[in-house]
């Protein structure tokens, strides 16, 4: 049994109710053949707290979020696609609060992966 989070990007939840991730989470016979021999279970579906006009201006609940991965035994962390942004050349890259976020994980020993 694998216990994953998703993390999403708080401006998007304005308009996204995550229904196309869990969509791709629970679909083990097509896109999400990562997890196919193994059982999944859902532990956190959260977002960051924000950046520019839109942010919740709250570093402590956001060092609490991420803490809260390692104390619920989270096994991996996916982020979910509305956190990658587009560069003028097509390419994507994650955002740069959302990488300073990985960076935290990764320190606790909480495994990231882009997308699903
Ligand atoms: S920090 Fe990145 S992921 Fe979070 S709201 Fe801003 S753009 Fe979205």
């Amino acid at each position: 049994m694998k216990r994953i989070a998703v993390l999403r990007c708080l401006k998007s939840s304005s308009r996204c109710s995550g229904a196309g991730c869990l969509k791709i989470l629970f679909n083990k016979d097509k896109v999400y053949s990562k997890y196919k021999e193994e059982d999944i279970q859902l532990a956190a579906f959260w977002t960051c707290n924000g950046c520019d006009d839109i942010s919740l201006g709250d570093e402590e609940g956001l060092r609490r979020k991420i803490a809260s991965m390692e104390r619920s035994s989270v096994d991996v962390v996916h982020l979910s696609h509305c956190v990658f942004k587009k560069n003028t050349d097509g390419s994507e890259e994650v955002c740069p609060q959302v990488r300073a976020i990985v960076s935290e994980l990764e320190k606790i020993g909480v495994r990231v992966e882009k997308g699903f």
